[in-house]
């Protein structure tokens, strides 16, 4: 709210919005903060009923938050001047083949090109730092200045004293030099010397120490929108506390969280909030996935990017529910939120069950294992109508003796168009997996491929795999083209649950 009233600046050189205080994740949980944002915001609703409190109220409880409100306008406001920025950057460098950056003025990280980093101004260019220290002042290389009675050694104590004593000012601001210069201090080399180590050590341990905080609470990955809607869960009950990151990936946050109550529905002891990440750089390379989902291709083309990864959050959750329907281990989903889907904890007393990748497993679990996956992929293609598209022993987790399936996001139906494809490469994850593991029951990536989709591929001679996905790839486009002659109204839009109907094998 700080900058609304601000005139809209008349140059690119205007003045540079204050950076937003740092808040932690502490600071979230805090008591103060908590009770300040009950005020700004107490138009939240406490989710009676969390299933209409589902992705579409999320517009009218932002509009009722005045916070909220503000905070859209001002980001409104900051790229419109980003806008005009851009422009006026443009005309001024025009073809020169040097050019001026006015990247410093924009108001919006230029890297989070995507409004949701509104309160973001920690970003610097340190290129020119008007605060940095001169060089110091160093005596010439032959090792004396001067000339003839006047000449100066480096070894003059009294000169070097008295210049050590200056070069002190370039420390690291943290250290408290004194002042030494007022007292006419004089510092040997070798006590100069010594105190620039240590400064310097002193330097790294702190940035390692910052290094070390910043990835423990993740503050960087997490925006104030984000924090706030955090905020509002906890708030309202759904969760008791949020604890801390589990992990930090390309597109996602993990976070632990103890759960609290939501009315008729039981919240899970411990969840985790999987937050979406709002930046759009890492989610460029998945349009694939979505953009030919029939579930979702309405809606896509009509979205903002925001919204878009929202999706993302939804599909997630969708893929959940007709997984859990299916009774494949995997986590159940507790409430969607924007960008943030809470779902149940796979681990216990806050310690995450393992990735397959990580547990070291008898032969006997091991060979188990491999049966429990190739039967929840079967599941998945026959049930669910769904293939995992991710699979692999990264996302796959170890816990009460069984596996579980997570990251569903980018699952899709075998009716998208490279459905197939992305079947095959689950299948090769998979059976690589196991066979290095030694299960010697694991099979070939293309038993396991036609084992899973029902379907009878060939297997070439020499175990050709171009060929084989080559053939796949043959039976996609067959299937492609018999939904354009049917048109893809034929084929039910579900944003529900409801298992669409498998494309039939094929009508040539
Ligand atoms: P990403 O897209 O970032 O890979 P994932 O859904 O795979 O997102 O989650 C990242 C990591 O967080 C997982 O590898 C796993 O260790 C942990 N994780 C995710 N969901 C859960 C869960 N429900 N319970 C326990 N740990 C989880
Ligand atoms: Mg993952």
């Amino acid at each position: 709210m700080d900058q609304i009233g601000v005139e809209t600046p008349k140059s690119p050189w205007g003045s540079v919005a204050p950076a937003a205080p740092a808040c932690s994740l502490t600071e979230v949980m805090s008591e103060q903060l908590a009770n300040q944002l009950t005020e700004e915001d107490s138009a939240f609703p406490i989710l009676a009923d969390p299933a209409a409190d589902l992705l579409l109220s999320e517009d009218v409880s932002d509009t009722t938050s005045d916070l909220m409100l503000a905070k859209m306008l001002q980001l409104q406001f900051d790229h419109e001047f980003d806008d005009q920025l851009r422009r006026e950057e443009k005309k001024f460098n025009g073809d020169s083949k040097v050019s001026i950056s006015f990247e410093n003025y924009r108001m919006v990280h230029p890297y989070e090109d995507c409004d949701s980093s509104e309160d973001e101004v920690d970003w610097q260019d340190t290129r020119d730092d008007p605060y940095k220290a001169d060089k110091p002042q160093t005596t010439p290389r032959k090792g004396f200045s001067g000339k003839g009675k006047n000449i100066t050694t480096k070894h003059d104590a009294e000169i070097c004293g008295r210049k050590n004593t200056a070069r002190m000012d370039n420390f690291a601001p943290e250290v408290h030099v004194g002042d030494g210069l007022g007292m006419d201090l004089k510092l040997s080399n070798q006590v100069f010397n010594s105190l620039k180590q240590h400064c310097y050590s002193e330097q790294r341990r702190s940035a390692r120490l910052h290094e070390k905080k910043e990835h423990s609470t993740a503050e960087q990955a997490v925006d104030p929108r984000t924090r706030l809607l955090m905020y509002k869960m906890v708030n309202a009950g759904v969760l008791e506390n949020i604890n801390g990151c589990i992990s930090t990936g390309k597109e996602s946050v993990v976070f632990h969280a103890d759960g609290g109550s939501l009315e008729e529905q039981p919240v899970p002891s411990e969840v985790v909030l999987k937050v979406f990440k709002t930046t759009l750089n890492e989610f460029k390379n998945r349009d694939r996935y979505i953009k030919d989902d029939y579930r979702f291709i309405d809606r896509f083309s009509k979205l903002n990017p925001r919204k878009i990864i929202r999706l993302w959050a939804e599909k997630e959750m969708h893929n959940l529910t007709r997984m859990k329907k299916a009774e494949i281990p995997c986590p159940e989903v507790v409430l969607l939120k924007k960008h943030i889907l809470v779902m149940s904890f796979i681990g216990k007393d806050h310690i995450p069950a393992p990735k397959l990748k990580d547990v070291k497993l008898g032969s006997e679990d091991m060979k188990n294992a491999f049966y429990q996956v190739l039967h929840m992929m079967q599941q998945m293609y026959q049930e669910c109508n769904l293939v995992h598209a991710d699979l692999s022993e990264y996302n796959m987790l170890w816990h009460e003796g069984k596996v579980w399936l997570i990251d569903v996001s980018q699952s899709i139906e075998p009716r998208h168009p490279h459905a197939l494809e992305f079947l095959f490469r689950d299948c090769r994850n998979v059976s690589t997996f196991f066979q290095k593991r030694g299960v010697s029951e694991a099979m070939s990536v293309y038993e396991l491929f036609n084992t899973v989709s029902g379907m009878n591929i060939p297997i070439p001679p020499d175990e050709d795999e171009a060929e084989f996905i080559a053939e796949i790839m043959a039976y996609e486009k067959r299937n492609e083209d018999h939904v354009q002659r049917r048109g893809k109204k034929t084929f039910p839009v579900s944003s529900e649950d409801g298992d669409p109907p498998l494309i039939p094998d094929s009508d040539d």
